[in-house]
């Protein structure tokens, strides 16, 4: 789960990680009262949306005056960016966060992440802040850090103070950066995160150290424990048809292909997608209904996948081991039946009764395509879709 910039403030702030001050704006009018109660010199208009990079894409302002604060926050608010994480359809921007303007003398790179090659939490540190750090890694890999963490003592002392030497914080600044990190990687750890980014890290004229940009991420198998954090849940943010097929427990991630996929098991469904790529086709989605592939399950993923517009055909490719094939074959006639499908449909069943269901299919007198194999399924979705 994604949260928003001034949310995952918010959290650092109650971990001692120094923040600037800031309020959150969903209007103009509160954009103007905000900026007044900071009582700042300069104030910073900033856009929030659930993607970074909104610096370069005009997103982040630097107001002189309440006026400026207006006619930015009049042109932000509604306003879709598009940065290179939203992708080219960009985000609207429904919140702004009025910050107050930092004294900036340099800015630094710190992140906690996972490193999923050693299985460990890992502190990273670079000296090349406010830029991308995607880039820096790429081109000049030795100006990033890492700390490895061990997890039965956490991060130490000695390896925060070990970054902050290698990424050159000023001497003065030394002890704040250790208990910045500290507080960070404790923030992380506490709040079950995936990654803790701050891009950049600021020290200010007057020697303070700061966080001028958070990303929070959490991981979502532990928001059972997380209650807390589901409030800062934004699902405006969010894929609308991944949030319909959570209340339906199917796992649907969209894609930007024209096939529609429906499979059962995510083992099966990864090979699907694979496969239809081997054909040169395109999946729109990743969906598993599970196992319990139901008449009920069957149709709202299909409405779901029927609502992507660059859906052009769908393949069902399911395998009937404790769902019998005859039941699934009658889930997916009434499903099209209901939604009235007009697209190819192509249906590969295998497993228990299946010979009963694919005769099912057959009778159906509907236009719905039988295929023997998973190679089978794929080559005819695909020169379906073509035509
Ligand atoms: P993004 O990563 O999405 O581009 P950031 O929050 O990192 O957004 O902001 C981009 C840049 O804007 C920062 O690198 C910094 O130079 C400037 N900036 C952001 N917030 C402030 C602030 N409160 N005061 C001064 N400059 C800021
Ligand atoms: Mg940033």
């Amino acid at each position: 789960m994604n949260i928003h910039e001034y949310q995952g403030k918010e959290i650092l702030r109650s971990y001692g990680v120094a923040v600037p001050n800031g309020k959150v704006a969903f209007t103009v009018e509160e954009a103007v009262e905000a900026a007044k109660s900071l009582e700042s010199d300069v104030t910073v208009v900033k856009a929030q949306i659930h993607a970074g990079g909104r610096g370069k894409a005009g997103g982040v302002k630097l107001a002189k005056s309440l006026d400026d604060v207006q006619a930015y926050a009049e042109e932000l608010i509604g306003k879709t960016l598009v940065t290179h994480q939203t992708g080219a359809e960009g985000q609207e921007i429904k919140r702004l966060l009025i910050e107050e303007g930092c004294d900036i003398q340099k800015e630094f790179y710190v992140g906690v992440v996972i490193d999923r090659a050693t299985s460990q939490v890992v502190l990273m540190g670079s000296e090349e802040g406010g830029t991308e750090i995607e880039e820096v890694a790429e081109k000049t890999p030795e100006k990033i850090f890492k700390e490895y963490v061990d997890p039965t003592v956490g991060l130490q002392g000695f390896q925060a103070r070990r970054m902050a030497f290698n990424i050159n914080i000023p001497a003065a600044q030394l002890s704040k950066a250790v208990a910045f990190m500290m507080g960070l990687y404790k923030a992380f750890v506490e709040k079950d995160c995936s990654i803790a980014e701050i891009n950049p890290l600021i020290v200010t004229g007057d020697g303070e150290i700061m966080a001028l940009d958070a990303k929070l991420n959490f991981d979502s198998n532990a928001l059972y424990r997380q209650k807390d954090l589901l409030e800062y849940r934004d699902l405006s943010e969010e894929d609308p048809k991944e949030i319909e097929a959570s209340k339906y427990d199917l796992s649907y991630i969209s894609l930007d292909g024209n096939i529609g996929c429906m499979v059962n098991g995510a083992g099966l469904a990864m090979a699907t997608m694979d496969i239809i790529k081997h054909y040169h086709g395109d999946p729109a989605n990743f969906l598993d209904v599970g196992g319990g592939a139901t008449a009920e399950k069957v149709t709202e993923a299909f409405k779901i996948i029927l609502s992507d517009k660059n859906v052009e055909g769908i393949l069902v490719n399911i395998f009937g081991g404790i769902m019998r094939c005859d039941i699934i074959a009658e889930g997916v006639i009434e499903a099209t039946k209901q939604v009235g499908l007009t697209l190819p449909l192509v249906v590969r069943l295998e497993g228990t009764n299946v010979e009963l269901g694919k005769e099912l299919l057959k009778k159906s007198g509907l236009n719905i395509t039988a295929a023997d194999s998973m190679s089978d399924a794929a080559q005819k979705i695909v020169s379906l879709v073509q035509q």
